[in-house]
């Protein structure tokens, strides 16, 4: 565990405000943009945009509207992701008339919930009396998750306990039904109730939902309930998938502690590492931990693309085999590295160590940022890490990867998925813990929390992901004495830190620069150099075999058509010449952009020639990958052909 068993916390979203050059403007569109368009895509006002019916089916299920439930199985789950985008919008920006139509849509949602607490619309209009008779395919627990997530959040923001309350009694009624004789080895489908069962814990310290999310992970692995449901009496189909149940794809190929590898669906997969990690810190369990670090090695070394996407196919959005990355055909959904930063965040918080806090901040800064356009209203479901848009056409095996973000989907897990995460991303930078504070992520703002028993307030400023420089001011109203945690993240390059204006050489503690404050405040600094750099890959890993890729602190970078002309594979990096760096104010919000140098294919064969191709001097343009796709359509490359 984290230090002599000690618990470390995030903070309440209450309990800070971010202000940052990077972030403020990723936090207003969550807050302008993407929360008033989303409303809208689940009312179905949006034009041209694939009906939701989200709404709807809740006011079906809540016998205040005539018709049929439409969508998936899974829809309610679109709202209970806005209303916890919502709840952490409200903490940042109050907004009365927002606030008004959140507490409606509650208002609704428990109309819709069932006097035995039973919450789901598809079931309760379409099959009544067949509930938690399909697992595999019905994601009530799911769902279940997901409101309970939208609960803990909107009574954490707002002190408003209606859907806490209705939700606690929907996971009572999930506890007296899966702890009962007829269900006592029965796993959920799609896991995600685990985590939210543990958030739910932590807020109403109720130990059933805790013991309810750690039987659901140790059953997990050791029964066969999924493939013998389809012969039980009350079984109905959901998506008439007469394919046999596949016990890797959910995460059932052995007990959750003897795993060795990542697999299946890879957003259910890291649901489950969430909720492993949580349940692993909270009953000190150290075997659990063990497996949630062994699945986290395989993830991280083995079967993540640089830019932090996870789950390279396209068939079953799942995890395939360790260095199987493929960058034009990868599917790494964007929840899945939302997944992979959740289970990242938590590791670093049960084990204390900063490591796991590189991939939490990778993910974020490039996939997950990547998901919404610059105007917020359009979003990737899957993230390539190379297009060329004439090659994604459908029924090929390029056919789920868009060269352009879409309005919504029809399976819209992702846009709302991304609203609540950046939402959330101040929740990533501080923990604390007995007499600590530690700073994770490098983002700007004002955060107040406790050292020992006295509050402080420590304001941020960041200069990051352009530059490596950090300070940070710690006031408070009595003499400070605690420790002042940094993490030293993976890209830092000849890191100086500074005390009340002296520089000095910390200890580091598992990843972590220690600095001890005392006296009435205290002022801090940390540089460091981030320099672009080139990357390469495990030779493994084919589909990089022979290129490099640019980095520079945590963001990824990418070609562009739009800056380096057509046929980016025909473009080469020269490894021996130095990166350039310059920032462009009018460009994209204002990014950095770097430039190599290197050369262009000159090609006047046929589609195959005898002769050598000729070689002309290139100069490439590279932008932030999380920033693609916002300029007219056409190729982009995270990979580039190394000049030789
Ligand atoms: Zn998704």
């Amino acid at each position: 565990m984290a230090r002599n068993g000690q618990r470390l916390r995030e903070l309440s979203l209450r309990d800070l405000t971010v202000d940052d050059g990077f972030w403020n403007e990723r936090l207003r569109l969550v807050t302008d943009e993407m929360i008033p368009y989303q409303l809208d895509t689940l009312m179905d006002r949006v034009p041209g945009a694939p009906p939701s019916r989200c709404v709807r089916n809740l006011r079906i299920a809540a016998g205040l509207e005539q018709g049929t439930f439409e969508g998936f199985v899974f829809q309610d789950t679109d709202l209970a992701k806005w209303l916890e985008a919502v709840a952490y919008s409200l903490t940042r920006k109050p907004d009365p008339a927002l606030e008004k139509t959140a507490d409606e849509l509650i208002d609704l949602v428990c109309q819709a919930q069932r006097a035995d607490g039973y919450l789901n619309s598809y079931f309760s209009t379409l099959h009544p009396g067949h509930q938690f008779c399909n697992l595999k395919e019905g994601h009530e627990l799911y769902t279940a998750g997901h409101f309970i997530e939208a609960a803990v959040a909107y009574f954490e923001a707002t002190g408003k306990e209606k859907l806490l309350v209705a939700m606690c009694r929907f996971a009572d009624l999930i506890c007296r039904v899966f702890q009962s004789p007829e269900y006592e080895d029965a796993v959920p489908g799609h896991e995600e109730i685990e985590l939210a069962l543990m958030r739910l814990y932590e807020t109403t310290h109720r130990e059933r939902y805790r013991a309810m999310a750690y039987d659901f992970i140790n059953r997990r692995g050791t029964t066969d309930y999924l493939s013998r449901e389809a012969e039980m009496p009350r079984f109905i189909d959901v998506w008439h998938d007469r394919n046999p149940y596949i016990p890797e794809y959910g995460q059932a190929q052995a007990p959750v502690r003897e795993q060795t590898a990542a697999e299946g669906h890879a957003v259910r997969a890291l649901y489950l590492l969430s909720g492993m990690a949580d349940a692993a810190g909270s009953y000190e369990d150290e075997g659990l931990l063990d497996a949630c670090r062994r699945l986290y090695e395989n993830v991280t070394q083995r079967r993540m693309y640089i830019t932090g996407g996870v789950g390279s196919s396209g068939t079953l959005e799942r995890f395939t085999a360790d260095f199987d990355l493929p960058n034009d055909s990868a599917y790494a959904e964007s929840c899945a590295s939302i997944a992979l930063a959740m289970f990242s965040k938590r590791m670093a918080r049960v084990t204390g160590e900063a490591r796991f806090m590189d991939t939490a901040e990778l993910a974020l800064y490039n996939t997950v940022l990547a998901g919404v356009a610059l105007d917020g209203k359009s979003f990737f479901y899957v993230n390539p890490l190379e297009v060329t848009p004439s090659f994604c056409k459908p029924a090929t095996d390029k056919a789920h990867v868009e060269p352009r973000r879409r309005k919504w989907f029809g399976c819209a897990c992702c846009p709302p998925n991304i609203a609540r995460t950046v939402a959330s991303v101040g929740g990533y930078v501080f923990f604390t813990g007995d007499g600590e504070l530690r700073l994770n992520l490098f983002i700007g703002g004002t955060y107040k929390a406790r050292l020992g028993e006295t509050p402080v307030t420590v304001t941020v400023q960041s200069e990051l992901p352009w530059k490596g420089r950090v300070s940070l001011e710690v006031k408070a109203r009595e003499c400070l004495e605690g420790r002042l945690l940094i993490r030293i993240p993976d890209y830092a390059e000849n890191p100086r830190f500074t005390l009340n204006g002296a520089s000095l050489d910390p200890p580091v503690e598992k990843g972590y620069a220690v600095l001890e404050l005392t006296g009435w405040s205290a002022r801090a600094s940390f540089d460091f150099d981030m320099p672009a750099r080139l990357f390469y890959a495990d030779p493994r890993v084919p589909a990089d075999a022979g290129k490099a890729a640019v980095k520079k602190g945590p963001l990824v970078y990418c070609l562009e058509e739009t800056d380096n002309g057509e046929t980016l594979s025909g473009l080469q990096i020269d490894p021996e010449e130095p990166l350039s760096e310059r920032f462009e104010p009018a460009l994209l919000g204002g990014v950095t952009v770097v430039e190599a140098r290197g050369q262009r294919t000159v090609w006047d064969g046929g589609l195959y020639s005898a002769k050598p191709p000729g070689r002309t001097p290139a100069t490439l343009r590279l932008i932030p990958y999380c920033f693609w796709g916002n300029r007219e359509p056409g190729e982009m490359a995270v990979w580039m052909r190394l000049k030789c």
